[in-house]
Formats: structure tokens, sequence, C-alpha cells
């Protein structure tokens, strides 16, 4: 199997060394930027699977590197985990709705940077998938039947295509205008209100199964599916 290739955009330099020493012991390929402009001939010339992108940047914020990464072509598959000293929800969820994947909060350990790189690596080699399975929790994208423990639990349509977003892209934070965007359309004019609902409805379907605890309120930022109880904030 290649190894996977991750990018370190960080201008403090002891900070990224940590970080490269943490992730070569790991079992990682790292290459490192310490502005954005390297950062992006380095995403070009060598095409990492992750980038961690630190917020404060000499050139130019980590955010808007984020953004412009995801409008080119090319970038879909590239992950990305914000490093932000920022812990206000509003920074949270400006990176996540500028296009990154996941943060990590300065001060963070390595051990929590991994199980963030793992998650979102995990992530994007699973989104395909015909049968996704976490947990107790299976569904089964051609069947378009979801089941618990085997037995098959009902659904509605929005709440399906819900739950398959969220499966398929667990272990992160979206916010309600993302949730929107991901599972209604971006074209779709539907209040914010209306995904509370939804996940309301499909806690309640899959409530018996003990399933609903999957389905986590993240506080002042919106939805995670994850088969971790975390105690978020
Ligand atoms: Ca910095």
């Amino acid at each position: 199997m290649a190894t996977t290739k991750i990018l370190i955009v960080e201008d403090e330099a002891p900070i990224r060394e940590m970080i490269v020493f943490h992730l070569v012991r790991a079992g990682y390929e790292t290459i490192e930027a310490a502005d954005c402009r390297s950062a992006r001939r380095l995403l070009a010339d060598e095409r990492p699977d992750l980038a961690l992108i630190d917020w404060m940047l000499p050139d130019m914020s980590g955010l808007e590197l984020t953004r412009m990464l995801k409008r080119d072509q090319g970038n879909e598959d590239l992950g990305i985990i914000m490093l932000t000293a920022k812990a206000e929800e509003y920074d949270k969820i400006a990176g996540l709705e500028g296009g990154a994947d996941d943060y990590v909060t300065k001060p963070f350990s390595p051990r929590e940077l991994l199980a963030r790189i793992q998650a979102v690596l995990r992530r994007a080699s699973s989104s395909d998938a015909e049968v996704i399975t976490a947990g107790v929790l299976e569904l089964d994208a051609a069947g378009h039947r979801v089941s618990v423990s085997g037995k098959e639990v009902r659904v509605g349509p929005t709440e399906y295509r819900l739950l398959r977003f969220l499966m398929t892209h667990s272990d992160r934070v979206y916010s309600r205008t993302q949730l929107l965007d991901r599972v209604w359309g971006a074209n779709v004019y539907v209040e914010e209100r209306t995904v509370d609902v939804h996940v309301r409805r499909l806690r309640k379907a899959l409530g018996e199964t003990g399933a609903d605890s999957y389905i986590q309120t993240v506080r002042g930022a919106g939805y995670r599916f994850s088969t971790r109880i975390e105690t978020d904030q």
C-alpha cells in the first residue's frame, strides 16, 4: 500500500517539527510549508492526501487558503484539517464552512491529532461503499435499507439521505447550513430548523435500538455522526 502523504502548513517551526515527528513515527510521509504560497506549489507538485493548515499564516489566512483549495479543480479528495488557536464557535464554523473537514484546537495532543487524521482519511475511503456499516448500524445503499443489528428500521426518504450523508462523513461536525447544502441541495430554500426536525425524526426512528446516540449534537456548531461517545465542550 502506498504511504499516505500529509502536508503541514504552519509558519511556526517548532510546532511544525513536533507535528512532523509524530506523523513520521505513525508511518506517514510528510511535506512542509511555512506559508500559503509554498503550500500551493507543494499541493500541485506532490498531491498530498491530506493537509493540516494553520489558521494564522504570514501571507494569507489558513481559512482563505482552504477556501481557495476547495475552489481549485483536482482537490476534491484532499482532506483538510485546520489547526487553530481560536476556540470560539465562530471560527470553528467559519473553518468548516470554508471547506475544512475538521479542526484541531491548539494546544493539542499528538494522539488527538492522529485520531482526527485517521477519521478524515477513513471517511475519504468509505464514501463510495454500497453497504456502509457503523457500530450496530448498517445502511444498504443499493436497497435503500437501514438496519440495526440485522433488524430493518423504517426511515423516511429525507432521513435516509441525511443518515447516508452523516454515515459517509462520520466523526466531523456539520453546521445546519452545510447539511442543507449537502443533503437538500444548495439551491433549495429550506429553513435551518428543518434540519433539526429531520434529525429528531431520525433519532426517533433509531431510538429503540440505541443507535440514535451516534447522531450527536455539537453545541453551537451543528451535528456529528460518530460511534464513539464524545462529550464535546
Ligand atoms: Ca501560525
